[in-house]
C-alpha cells in the first residue's frame, strides 16, 4: 500500500476541458446524448466520407472514443447493408456480447435482432442481423466457408492493436480477399497505436484519427516491490474508499480465482468495517469482470451505484482497451496480466502470468482519465516500469502454438505456410513444430499435405487433439461418450465448491469420481444430469454449476450437427468405459506421463515432473497407475497434470508409435 507520488503520466499530454468533471454523466443524460458527447461524434460527417472514398483504411482513436459502438452505427446510418451486412471482429469474447448487448440498445432493437453477435459454440444473430460483432475466430473460420466472405459488405477488424493470433492471421487473409472483392470494405481501428504499420501492411491506405479528450492521470507508484498484489490491491481500495473524494475504482488482476478472491476480501473489510456501525462508510459496490462471466453479470459493471455509493470494479485486461466504463477515477493496477504462451517443455499453450507491458501499464492509467482528472496506483515501482517492463506486448503468433492456425490455412489451399503473408511472422520453429504435431495426430501427411481425418478435424471449432478424439470415438464405436467428454472439456470446471462449504461439496465431488479417470468421471456427471431429466434443483444439490452443465449440453448438440453433416453416426459403447479411455489415449497421447517414485510422475517424453492433482480421481484408485495421459499442464507452484485418464502401455505403443515402442 504504501506509494509514492510521481507527476503525471507521459500520456496524457493532450489534456483538454480539465475542470469539466462527469462523473454523473450517465446517469443524466439519455442513450442519444450520451452518444453524441463521444469524441467519434464530433467527425461522424469526415469520418464517413473517407470511408466513402477509399476500400481499406484505419482508424485510430483513443480508448473510449466511441469506435467499437458506434463506427459500425454510423456505417448502417450511411447505408452500407445493401450488398450485405456489417461486421465487427473483437478479439475479446466478452467484448464481443456486451458490445453488442449495448449497440442494440442504443438502436432500441431486441439483442439477436437488428444487431446480434457470434462466438464459438453461441450464436445471438438472426434473419434481420445487420450488425454482426464477433470474435476473430469465429470470422476466420467463416473464411472456410465462404472464402469471400459474400454475406459482408464492410468488415471491421476492431482492437487491432491487441494483436491476437486470429486478427493477425485474418490480416493475411482478408489482404486477399479486399483484392478479390472490389466491393468489400475493410476497416481496421486500433487504440493509439501500431497504426503506421497496419497501414503499410494494406499498402500505406489512409489513417483517421480521432481526436482524443482524456485528463490528466496521476501516477503512484509503489516505493518497495509488492509481495502480495491481491492483499495490496484490497488494501489500497479501502484506502481509497474511505478517505478520497468519490469516484469509482477500477482494479486490474489477472485471472477468474484472483478476482473472485479480491471481490470477497473487500466485501468482508466492508462488513468488518460497518457491522457493529462503528463509522458511517458509504457503500461500495463491488463487481466482477472476466471472460467466462455471464451476460447479465458482465453487464453490471456498466450500472451506476446508486447515491453516494462507489463503484468498484476488479477486472482482467478485458479492461484495458475491449470494454470502457465511464465514471472511473481510480485505478489500482497490479501490474501483471495473464497470457497465452507456449510452453516448450508441455509443447502445449499455457495461460501465464506475466508482467505487463509499459503500453498496457499506460492503458490501464488512461482508464482512470476518461470523465476527468483522476489517480493510478500501480502496485510496483517505478523502477520496475522503467526497466523490467517491455515496451509493448509480444504479438500472439509469436509466443503460441499455431496448431488451429496451421489446419485452417492448410485447409485454405496455403500450401507454403512459411510464405504466407504474416503482418510479424511466427518464429518458423512454431510453425514447425505446429505441423510436426498435427502429423503426429495424422492430420497432415508426410509431405505436409491434409489427410482425411486432417480435413475432417477442421470441420469442428476445437482444438486439434480435441477434434481427433471425436474422430477416434467413431473409429472405436463410441462417439456418443467421447461427445460429452469433449463438451465437458470445454466448458470451465462444473464441481461448485462454495467458500464455506468445502467438506460438504468435497464429498459431494467424490461420489462422482470414476477411478481410473477423470475424463470418465464428466462423463458421469453429465450421465447422470441426463439421467435426472437436465434439472437445475439436481444440479444444486450435488454441488454442480448448472450453467456450465448446460452450456455443455449445448455445445454437444452443436458438434452433434456438425457430426451429422459429415454423415458420422452416433456410436454407444455401453457400460464398459475402457474402449473411451482408448480413444481419449488416441488423442493425447502426447501428453503421456509414467510412474517414476510413489506417486510421482514424469512426462514420457522429456522427462519433466508432473505432479497428480489432489482432486484427481485417480487418488479413489488405492494404487497408482503406470501410464496415464493428461489433457493439460497447469503450472502453479509446481506442474500439475489437469484431468486425467490412466491408460494401458501397450495403448501407447499402439496409437502413438511415433513416440512410443513396446
Ligand atoms: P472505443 O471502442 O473507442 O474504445 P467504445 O465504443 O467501446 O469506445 O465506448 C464508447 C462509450 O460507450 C464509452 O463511454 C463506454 O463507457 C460506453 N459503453 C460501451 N459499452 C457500454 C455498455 N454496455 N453500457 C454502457 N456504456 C457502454
Ligand atoms: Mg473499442
Amino acid at each position: 500500500g504504501e506509494v509514492d507520488f510521481k507527476g503525471e503520466a507521459r500520456f496524457s499530454q493532450h489534456l483538454k476541458e480539465e475542470g469539466e468533471a462527469v462523473s454523473d454523466f450517465t446517469k443524466s443524460k439519455t442513450l442519444s446524448q450520451q452518444r453524441q458527447y463521444l469524441p467519434i461524434f464530433s467527425v461522424r460527417d469526415e469520418l464517413l466520407q473517407v470511408v466513402r472514398e477509399n476500400q481499406v483504411l484505419v482508424i485510430m482513436g483513443e480508448t473510449g472514443s466511441g469506435k467499437t459502438t458506434q463506427l459500425t452505427q454510423y456505417l448502417y446510418e450511411d447505408g452500407y447493408i445493401v450488398n450485405g451486412i456489417i461486421g465487427c471482429t473483437q478479439p475479446r469474447r466478452v467484448a464481443a456480447m456486451s458490445v453488442a448487448k449495448r449497440v442494440s440498445e442504443e438502436m432500441e432493437t431486441e439483442l439477436g435482432d437488428k444487431v446480434g453477435y457470434a462466438i464459438r459454440f453461441e450464436d445471438a444473430t438472426g434473419p434481420s442481423t445487420v450488425i454482426k460483432y464477433m470474435t476473430d475466430g469465429v470470422l476466420l473460420r467463416k473464411t472456410l466457408k465462404d472464402p469471400d466472405l459474400e454475406k459482408y459488405s464492410i468488415i471491421v477488424m476492431d482492437e487491432a492493436h491487441e494483436r491476437s493470433l486470429n486478427t493477425d492471421v485474418l490480416f493475411g487473409i482478408l489482404k486477399k480477399v479486399v483484392a478479390r472483392r472490389r466491393d468489400l470494405k475493410l476497416i481496421i481501428t486500433s487504440a493509439t497505436l501500431n497504426g503506421q504499420k497496419f497501414s503499410n501492411f494494406f499498402g500505406g491506405v489512409p489513417i483517421f484519427h480521432i481526436p482524443g479528450r482524456t485528463f490528466r492521470v496521476q501516477i503512484r507508484y509503489s516505493k518497495t516491490p509488492c509481495e502480495d498484489y491481491v492483499e495490496a490491491a484490497v488494501k489500497q481500495a479501502m484506502t481509497i474508499h474511505i478517505a478520497d473524494a468519490p469516484g469509482d475504482i477500477l482494479i486490474f488482476l489477472t485471472g477468474q480465482d484472483e478476482i473472485e478472491a479480491t471481490c470477497y476480501a473487500l466485501s468482508e473489510r466492508m462488513e468488518q468495517l460497518t457491522s457493529p456501525i462503528k463509522q458511517p462508510v458509504p457503500k461500495l459496490l463491488v463487481l466482477p469482470i472476466y471472460s467466462q462471466l455471464s451476460v447479465d453479470l458482465q453487464a453490471k459493471i456498466f450500472q451506476k451505484a446508486e447515491d453516494g455509493a462507489r463503484k468498484c470494479i476488479v477486472a482482467t485486461n478485458i479492461a484495458e482497451t475491449s470494454l470502457t466504463v465511464d465514471g472511473i477515477f481510480y485505478v489500482i493496477d497490479s501490474g501483471y496480466g495473464k497470457m497465452k504462451v507456449y510452453n516448450p517443455r508441455t509443447a502445449m499453450d499455457a495461460l501465464q502470468v506475466f508482467p505487463i507491458s509499459q503500453a498496457s501499464a499506460d492503458q490501464r492509467a488512461g482508464r482512470a482519465g476518461r470523465t476527468g482528472p483522476g489517480t493510478c496506483y500501480r502496485l510496483y515501482t517505478e523502477n520496475a516500469y522503467e526497466n523490467e517492463m517491455l515496451q509493448s506486448p509480444v504479438p500472439e503468433i509469436q509466443r503460441t502454438n499455431l496448431g488451429n492456425v496451421v489446419l485452417l490455412l492448410k485447409s485454405l489451399k496455403i500450401q507454403n505456410l512459411l510464405d504466407f503473408d504474416f503482418m510479424d511472422p511466427p518464429p518458423q520453429d512454431n510453425i514447425l513444430n505446429s505441423m510436426y504435431q498435427l502429423w503426429v495426430l495424422g492430420a497432415l501427411n508426410n509431405v505436409g499435405d491434409l489427410t482425411d481425418v486432417g480435413r475432417k478435424m477442421v470441420e469442428f471449432p476445437l482444438d486439434p487433439p480435441l477434434a481427433k478424439m471425436l474422430l477416434m470415438g467413431e473409429q472405436l464405436e463410441c462417439l456418443n461418450e467421447v461427445l460429452t467428454i469433449v463438451s465437458m472439456l470445454s466448458v470451465p470446471s462444473v464441481f461448485f465448491r462454495p467458500k464455506d462449504r468445502e467438506e460438504e461439496s468435497d464429498a459431494a465431488r467424490e461420489k462422482f469420481l470414476v477411478p481410473e479417470s477423470d475424463h470418465l468421471t464428466l462423463l458421469n456427471v453429465y450421465q447422470q444430469w441426463k439421467a435426472n431429466q437436465y434439472r437445475g434443483d439436481w444440479c444444486s444439490d450435488h454441488f454442480l454449476h448448472v450453467k456450465g452443465l448446460r452450456k455443455a449440453r449445448e455445445i454437444r448438440s452443436q458438434l452433434l450437427d456438425i457430426l451429422k453433416t459429415l454423415n458420422i453416426p452416433l456410436t454407444y459403447c455401453g457400460p464398459d468405459w475402457d474402449v473411451v479411455r482408448k480413444a481419449i489415449c488416441a488423442a493425447y497421447f502426447h501428453n503421456a506421463a509414467m510412474l517414476k517414485g510413489i506417486g510421482e510422475y514424469v512426462n514420457c517424453r522429456n522427462r519433466m515432473p508432473c505432479n497428480l492433482h489432489a482432486k484427481s480421481a485417480l487418488h479413489g484408485l488405492g494404487y497408482t497407475p503406470d501410464y496415464v495421459i493428461y489433457h493439460k499442464a497447469i503450472l502453479t507452484t509446481k506442474e500439475y497434470m489437469q484431468c486425467v485418464t490412466a491408460v494401458e502401455p501397450h495403448w501407447l505403443a499402439e496409437l502413438g508409435p511415433m513416440f512410443f515402442s513396446v
